[in-house]
């Protein structure tokens, strides 16, 4: 731990075990100091200590914070994917996360890997992430855990396009206004749930057939209660009284569950419609299913007719609440519920993004609307007339062409890349862009031998403004041929705004 701390993207905690840098992480295990402690929770008062209450977490338990990665930039791989996942890593210090060489072919062992913002133009900033949280990520995107399908180069993007300020220590995402995070890692007493690990735990229902005989859901079913007649004829007005049954059902898998309540217990038409056993159930499986997979095992097993789902409902999605000072079995639960909370701001991102890629391999293929926008983007391009200066003027003229920006959504995109490629001479080859991981490049690549590749960063919503080449003068009278000819041996690359600064690739 250094003077600042860096979080985990997708969870915003920390990315060292705590305590492994010798600051306490438990308080007092002594009677009085344990009753003044949840006093204190019970009054929602934080404690000033910076520490957990020792009868909640233990040691092991802290163990899967120190299990992470970072996901980093490599613009001087070959292949038009330059995104990695780093090896395993620790945070260290001052925004720097110290991760191992990793089997990713693109990882070329740098490190550290500067933390969400980098100071060195050369190195790309990463996005340090908890292997636990990824593959609660990966779950939120697929429903499973293969993290293989995960678009490394448009998660890359994601990440960037979700970094806020210059000096950030996560993305910006609302992680459930958990105040641990702070300059550096505090261990606050109430929060102990955003430290269990997250990941899937088949023990729950284990945990949940225990406790589930004494919450009083095998009683009759919520069809068969009896329902204050007196009351209904008190409502005067009920504005959903118009929403037919069936567009009323098809509308709560788009509400929160907490919307949801709210509907029914604002609406008497609402109210009533939902008193039905099988309506609980469809709400188990919209609402308590995503974030609680291990209990599609118990519906496969256990008949939910003969269970009051209402109640079930309710109890589940109270003690599962991410909130402070919440103890017992399912904190992990609990953290898995916020985590997943900040994966669907990010898929939100990821999908959009992934979209957009598609849309421009579309345009290559010469169908779909992007085509159309490709081609309106060209006819409005001014090319400046260049007359040919070759002498002696070849017997025909070849011209070649290729359009960098295909759509406009790319000129705002992250992480573009400028790149050129210079033969053996060092004579100017190739000029080509990488956006959204799509290469589109005008001359060869360094996929042919001999080849060199220099690239440089654009940042975000920059353009560049002007491309200087620096040409050799020739000396017509030499005698060797070779002086005899000019060629281009060097550029420079302005942009705009200014803070891009201009950049000279010569090799
Ligand atoms: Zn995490």
């Amino acid at each position: 731990m250094g003077e600042y701390d860096c979080y985990c993207a997708f969870c915003s905690g920390c990315l060292y075990v705590p305590g492994a840098y010798g600051s306490d992480v438990f308080g007092s295990e002594a009677r009085e100091a344990l009753e003044r402690r949840r006093e204190r929770l019970r009054e929602k008062i934080q404690a000033q200590d910076h520490t957990y209450d020792p009868t909640i977490v233990d040691h092991d338990c802290l163990k899967w914070l120190g299990s992470a990665r970072a996901l980093g930039m490599n613009m001087e791989a070959r292949a038009a994917s330059k995104a990695f996942i780093s090896g395993r890593g620790t945070y260290s210090s001052y925004g720097d996360f110290n991760p191992e060489h990793g089997s990713d072919p693109n990882d070329d062992g740098t490190n550290p890997l500067p933390c969400f913002v980098s100071y060195d133009e050369d190195v790309p900033p990463a996005y340090p992430f908890h292997e636990a949280c990824y593959r609660l990520f990966c779950h939120a995107l697929f429903g499973h855990e293969d993290m293989n399908q995960i678009d490394k180069d448009v998660m890359y993007s994601t990440m960037r396009s979700l970094s806020g300020d210059r000096d950030t220590s996560c993305l910006s995402l609302d992680y459930g206004g958990m105040e641990g995070p702070e300059h550096t890692w505090y261990c606050i007493s109430g929060e102990e749930y955003t430290v269990f690990k997250p990941s899937t735990n088949p023990k729950l229902i284990d945990v949940l057939r225990d406790l589930l005989p004494n919450q009083g859901f095998s009683g009759p079913s919520i069809d068969r209660l009896s329902i204050d007649s007196e009351l209904e004829t008190k409502v005067r007005n009920d504005i959903f009284s118009m929403l037919p049954l069936d567009i009323l059902y098809m509308l709560f898998p788009y509400l929160s569950s907490e919307t949801s309540i709210n509907l029914m217990n604002a609406s008497w038409h609402v109210f009533k419609a939902t008193r039905r056993n099988g309506f609980w159930k469809q709400m188990i499986r919209n609402h308590i299913l995503p974030w609680f997979w291990e209990f599609d095992t118990f519906i496969q097993t256990e008949d939910l007719d003969h269970i009051e789902c209402r109640g079930l409902y309710v109890w589940l999605e109270g003690i599962t609440r991410p909130q402070f000072g919440i103890r017992g079995p399912w904190m992990g639960l609990a953290n898995r519920r916020r985590i997943l909370n900040a994966c669907e701001q990010v898929k939100k991102v990821y999908l959009k993004l992934k979209e957009g890629n598609y849309g421009v391999q579309g345009s290559h293929c010469g169908n779909g609307t992007d085509d159309d926008e490709a081609e309106e983007i060209k006819d409005d391009s001014v090319s400046l007339h260049l007359p040919a200066i070759l002498e002696p003027k070849p017997a025909a003229e070849l011209t070649t062409s290729v359009q960098w920006i295909r759509a406009w959504d790319e000129v705002e995109s992250p992480g573009k890349i400028f790149e050129s490629f210079w033969n053996g001479d060092g004579v100017l080859a190739g000029l080509g862009v990488v956006i959204n991981s799509h290469r589109r490049v005008l001359g060869p690549t360094d996929e042919v031998p001999g080849i060199r590749k220099f690239s440089i960063d654009v940042p975000d919503a920059e353009w560049i403004e002007e491309i200087l080449l620096h040409l050799t003068d020739p000396d017509i009278l030499s005698e060797d041929e070779s002086a005899r000819t000019s060629a281009v041996k060097g550029l420079t690359v302005r942009s705009d705004p200014s803070p891009f600064r201009p950049h000279s690739l010569t090799p």
